[in-house]
């Protein structure tokens, strides 16, 4: 156990980015922070930026740069985050988030940026082929079927392709990632923060991946105390 971690994790849909961050938390014993539960936990709150996200998620707009920085201060500055790390997931998904991050976490700044990497075709196909229960939300893929008929093992209702899984969405939301993100991981390639690791293999494998490349980029660059 090595706690302190400051990681990002990215990775594009289908990439396992959810289930892979669940297990460097578990690993490292640091809280996961995703921008759903920052968004969250500043609305609940009531501070000034958490009200001004509300006004612009009820409008559905997106939330502008200024207030999702602002809130993830907020959270950042939380005891333990402070003190034992964090795993950002969501954020930072632009050079100026990123480049906020660093001056709020300052004079360290962020450890790893953290990419799990898969083909576009191989994230399309796993994408393509997921299901879900209607009823109870557990996830199901073609490669994986419910037992009976595409029932829920779990509470009997529906198992179905979700709407916004079609193709030509998957396929629009994977170039929209890759336009957004590229120019993320070309910084943190610049100042020797990016780690990357094939995804293309069984969950288990790609959580030992993970935490080899961490340990040794952490090494090599010296970690520092927290
Ligand atoms: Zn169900």
């Amino acid at each position: 156990m090595v706690p302190g971690r400051r990681l990002a994790i990215l990775g594009k849909q289908g990439a396992g980015k959810g289930t892979q961050a669940v297990r460097l938390c578990l690993h490292y014993v640091i809280p996961h922070i995703s921008t759903g539960d920052i968004f969250r936990a500043a609305v609940k709150s009531g501070s000034d930026f958490g009200r001004r996200a509300k006004q612009y998620m009820d409008a559905g707009e997106l939330v502008p740069d200024g207030v999702v920085i602002g809130m993830v201060r907020e959270r950042l500055a939380a005891d333990d985050a402070r003190n034992r790390g964090f795993l950002l997931d969501g954020y930072p998904r632009t050079i100026a988030q990123a480049g906020a991050l660093d001056e709020m976490l300052a004079p360290r700044g962020l450890d790893l940026a953290v990419d799990i990497e898969i083909r576009t075709d191989v994230a399309l196909k796993r994408l393509a082929g997921r299901r879900v229960c209607v009823d109870c939300g557990t996830n199901y893929s073609t490669d994986k079927p419910p037992t009976v008929d595409w029932l829920c093992d779990v509470c009997s209702g529906k198992v179905v392709q979700r709407d916004d899984d079609t193709e030509a969405a998957i396929t629009r939301r994977l170039v929209l990632y890759e336009e957004q993100t590229d120019p993320l991981m070309a910084w943190y390639e610049r100042t020797r923060r990016l780690v990357s690791v094939d995804g293309e293999a069984e969950a288990d494998t790609v959580t030992f991946r993970l935490t080899q490349a961490i340990d040794f980029h952490m090494s090599a660059r010296g970690a520092r105390p927290c």
